[in-house]
């Protein structure tokens, strides 16, 4: 069964793509906790950071995450999280990271 993630990726389910390549898609958050909260999401089903390989290609996501920040405008700054299990907050198991940007942030985050 594909992830909620996988089944927007495919375009089953309507989401505001802002930005995608062979590896991540970005899309906005439904739910946003800043002006900018969009997830960067990789292709490929990865449940979690937990079961990321450790030969994987993790630097996609990152190199999305600039890209989109640029795009964005977001030049003073922004935050990326990444929740791995139920005590972080993940919802959704298919790894995704927010990027979080528009305002200021608070540290340590709640
Ligand atoms: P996490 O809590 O880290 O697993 O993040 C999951 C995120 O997915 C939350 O911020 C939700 O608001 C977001 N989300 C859930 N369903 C959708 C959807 N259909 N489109 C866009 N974002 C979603």
């Amino acid at each position: 069964m594909a992830t909620l993630f996988t089944r927007i990726i495919q375009g089953e389910i309507p989401a505001e793509i802002v930005y995608q390549d062979d590896h991540v898609v970005a899309f906005r958050d439904i739910n946003p906790q800043a002006p900018v909260h969009v997830l960067l999401v990789p292709r490929q089903e990865i449940p979690g950071v937990a079961q990321v390989p450790e030969d994987g290609d993790h630097r996609h996501l990152l190199n999305a995450a600039r890209i989109v920040a640029e795009q964005l405008g977001l030049k003073d700054g922004y935050r990326l999280v990444i929740n791995q299990g139920e005590s972080a907050g993940q919802t959704v198991d298919h790894l995704h990271m927010h990027l979080l940007g528009g305002r200021d942030f608070t540290w340590p985050p709640g």
